[in-house]
């Protein structure tokens, strides 16, 4: 069963949860049952290329568990995606969801695609025919999908639309991410960028540092990357540092956050924004800051880059940007890096689905100043409990945080017991 997720992102999965258990002293035969996803899907989704010839691609559905709710998690369309890297993804959205107290299991999806490489027809098939082939598995008291790295509105809604058609009804509940005019909230498209700067924040002030005339460096100009980037600077941080996967960009006088949207959503991609400004994509995590928000893949923060981080908090906007070595070398340094860990700091794209799953529920729809209320008041809480806990225990936030999280998917599944 183990040796079916494998992988370095699944063995990093590992790793934390081991750490874990051995803080809350779990005896050795509860830890295969909490690690373990409950079921994963393996498809094989054929579709009709723009030249008329048939393409198969492999589709992936890992959920972690459904002791709390449906299963809850993104899709990801990349490249590079395997089952151990969905089933580590899955996991940790079991420990983010149980953090933020919402009632769902973890689960994640993906296509092993990159869908830079499809047309808008291709793009549309694939996303059609990888919903069609999870309908049996999937459903809004089972597994609610939402986007992630390489998926956006428009892939949820044809999600939605798929699962609909065959249903013979509209069921927005479906997905979360959605377009508002579908059903989707005010407030999701920034939620997971706008959550990174609010705990930011919640960090520079436990440090007394003033955000007006802060540095921030960011990482990744998607979805996260961009509106963390938006949401720092709104409130007097410079940012002086971006990237994505085809440019980075460093520039101690100050980036304008505007020029650089305006200049994404002209061209698509950070490429070509300045000549002056441009820095080996590594190099530019290591140079001084006050933020480093890690907003695109995992894995990008290994023990020899951790040695060499010059900034005070590191906000993981990403999904696993750390390695377990990175993470000692951090908790080593005497200089003291602030980690927002990862299943803290981009809850608030989970959060906000989840508010968009029950006003669809219940057909009843907020205002956005309501949702992002909601949200901040849902992160504080969740902030005030790990750096609670991280103090109480002597501990790294992200033990805190993922102790907070394992013992309560832990205690469901004890009080649950084990059927039959
Ligand atoms: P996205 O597809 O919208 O954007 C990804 C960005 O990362 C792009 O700008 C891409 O160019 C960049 N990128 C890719 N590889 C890179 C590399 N090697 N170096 C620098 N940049 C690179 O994806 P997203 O939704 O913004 O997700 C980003 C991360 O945040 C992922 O780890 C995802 O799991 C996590 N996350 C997303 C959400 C959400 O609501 N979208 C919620 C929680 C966590």
């Amino acid at each position: 069963m183990k040796f079916l997720y494998s992988g370095p992102v699944f063995e990093m999965a590992r790793q934390q949860f081991d750490v874990i258990a051995d803080h809350l002293g779990i005896a050795e035969d509860e830890r295969d049952r909490l690690l373990l996803p409950k079921r994963a899907i393996v498809v094989s989704c054929p579709i009709h290329m723009d030249d008329g010839r048939t393409r198969v691609f492999a589709g992936y559905r890992v959920q972690h568990h459904l002791t709390l709710g449906p299963a809850k998690g993104g899709t990801r369309f990349a490249a590079n995606v395997d089952i151990g890297e969905i089933a580590a993804l899955a996991v940790w959205m079991s420990w983010k969801c149980a953090l933020a107290e919402l009632p769902y299991g973890g689960a994640k999806g993906g296509v092993t695609v990159d869908p830079r490489t499809l047309s808008v027809r291709e793009l549309e098939n694939l996303s059609r025919r990888y919903m069609q082939e999870m309908i049996p598995f999937v459903g809004p008291r089972v597994d609610v999908m939402a986007p992630d790295m390489g998926t956006n509105e428009q892939v949820m809604a044809w999600f939605m639309d798929t699962y609909s058609m065959y249903q013979g009804v509209t069921v927005p509940e479906i997905v979360t991410g959605k377009p508002v005019g579908t059903g989707g909230t005010l407030g999701r498209r920034e939620a997971t960028g706008h959550g990174v700067a609010f705990l930011a924040f919640r960090a520079m002030e436990a440090l007394a540092i003033d955000p007006v005339g802060a540095t921030a460096i960011v990482q990744g100009f998607g979805n996260v990357g961009m509106h963390a980037v938006l949401g720092l600077a709104a409130r007097g941080v410079k940012i002086v540092g971006v990237s994505d996967h085809t440019a980075a960009y460093w520039d101690p006088k100050g980036i304008v956050a505007r020029d650089l949207v305006n200049h994404v959503t002209r061209v698509g991609a950070l490429s070509g924004f300045s000549t002056e400004a441009a820095i080996d994509a590594q190099t530019l995590l290591e140079q001084p800051c006050d933020v480093l928000a890690p907003c695109a893949v995992e894995r990008v923060i290994d023990a020899d880059v951790a040695r060499r981080l010059r900034c005070r908090i590191l906000a993981e906007g990403a999904n696993g940007p750390t390695t377990p070595e990175a993470d000692k070398v951090l908790a080593e340094r005497n200089d003291g890096v602030f980690v927002i860990p990862d299943i803290l700091c981009n809850a608030g794209g989970v959060i906000v689905s989840y508010f968009e799953w029950v006003q669809d529920l219940q057909q009843y729809f907020w205002s956005r100043d309501e949702v992002m209320d909601r949200l901040e008041r849902a992160l504080d809480r969740s902030w005030t409990m790990v750096i609670a806990r991280a103090k109480r225990d002597g501990v790294a936030n992200r033990t805190a945080a993922m102790a907070i999280g394992v013992e309560r998917v832990m205690k469901a599944k004890q009080a649950r017991g084990l059927f039959p």
